[in-house]
């Protein structure tokens, strides 16, 4: 049968969505009222099963009571996340702590000591109280004790530990802003809290202390060297991996990424080190379709839609990277040009996340 318009169709669906779409109230912690006042709402509205995005020192994290199954399976159908893919457990605690994890061995109480509260998950048995849900159905679960005060306060006035993936759609760029979060979130969700931008800017490190040597699952701020000064036997999942061991859930390839396609230049791989023109020109690429994201000075920058060098440090770099990208992909670029980071183990988080946006891991 040929296929007719449907006149009164858009006007439906519009209808249809004003029914669907929440309405997202946004508040800011600028003062210790605003604080107390945004903790207790979004503790309240936690408590009630419902969602809320909260800043955390990482990036802003989409928040659910960890031990209400329902939320937790917002959570997952809010973002689109796939059930592969488990949550990170935030707690603010001791007692908390130990509720969700079956063992706390002696390694696990000395990386807590060094890197608690702060952007460090570590990977335990889990507890009966953690369900499936949060775990995509693993033995073991995720657990952080978050360094940012308004996220413990949220867990402290919760009383219970609160389940928290990035407040973003699943596969988009991770937000480091309550801006960030509207534009993907708002709608969605009833509560939006503005804490500014993300202190620390990438995700947490993960490092799983299930098997015989800790092993760093995910890459971050807190890099190999600075874990091995707790125990020198930590290593990389790379490496683990080359012996046979399982891969870790939810660490896709191309993950974090920006809609324009991504890709990493690097200065020597250029017969004349300092020319990263050439090798744009030899690319094909279009100035005027390009942004570029660098480290030093560009010799004609004038021609592509936008140039940006963050500071030659690798925390600076986690902290600006994210808005970067998603000031870049407003303007519509075809592609986005970056500069390749230094190869040393202060830059392998930002490292990560550049491979994965271009998702060339
Ligand atoms: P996100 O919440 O988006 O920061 O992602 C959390 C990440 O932590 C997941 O994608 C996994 O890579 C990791 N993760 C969470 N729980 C576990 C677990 N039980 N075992 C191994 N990795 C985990
Ligand atoms: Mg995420």
């Amino acid at each position: 049968m040929p296929c007719r318009d449907a006149p009164g169709l858009p006007v439906i669906t519009l209808f249809v969505q004003s029914l669907t779409a929440l309405k997202t109230e946004i508040l800011t912690i600028e003062s210790a009222s605003k604080f107390e006042q945004a903790a207790s709402r979004a503790a309240d509205l936690l408590s009630s099963g419902r969602l809320a995005a909260l800043p955390t020192e990482t990036v802003y994290g989409l928040a659910a009571d960890a031990f209400n199954a329902e939320a937790v399976a917002s959570i997952y159908t809010t973002k689109g996340r796939p059930s592969t893919n488990p949550l990170i457990v935030h707690v603010a605690d001791k007692s908390m702590l130990l509720e969700c994890v079956r063992e706390w061995p002696e390694i696990a109480e000395k990386f807590s000591q060094a890197f608690w509260p702060g952007p460090l998950t570590l990977v335990l048995p889990k507890s009966d109280r953690i369900s499936d849900d949060i775990t995509a159905g693993l033995d073991s679960v995720a657990v952080r004790w978050p360094g940012h005060p308004f996220m413990r306060a949220v867990i402290k006035n919760l009383g219970r530990p609160i389940a928290a993936p990035s407040a973003n759609l699943a596969n988009q760029l991770s937000p480091t802003s309550a801006e960030h979060v509207q534009a993907q979130l708002k709608g969605r969700i009833p509560l939006i809290v503005d804490g500014g931008a993300a202190n620390v800017g990438i995700e947490s490190t993960v490092l799983d202390l299930c098997g015989k040597n800790p092993t760093v699952l995910r890459p971050g701020i807190i890099h190999l060297e600075s874990l091995r000064a707790v125990a020198p036997n930590t290593m990389h999942r790379s490496a683990q991996q080359s012996s046979g061991a399982q891969k870790s859930p939810g660490l896709h390839h191309k993950h974090y990424a920006p809609k324009a396609r991504v890709i990493i230049l690097d200065r020597s791989d250029s017969s004349q080190p300092n020319d990263l023109i050439n090798q744009i020109r030899r690319l094909g690429i279009l100035p005027a379709e390009a942004c570029v994201l660098g480290l030093e000075d560009l010799p004609s920058p004038a021609d592509f839609l936008r140039v940006c060098f963050i500071p030659h440090d690798p925390e600076a770099y986690a902290r600006a990277l994210y808005a970067e990208l998603f000031l870049c992909d407003q303007l519509g670029p075809k592609w986005i040009l970056v500069e390749a980071v230094p190869d040393t183990p202060a830059w392998e988080g930002v490292r990560d996340r550049l491979a994965r946006a271009a998702g060339d891991e």
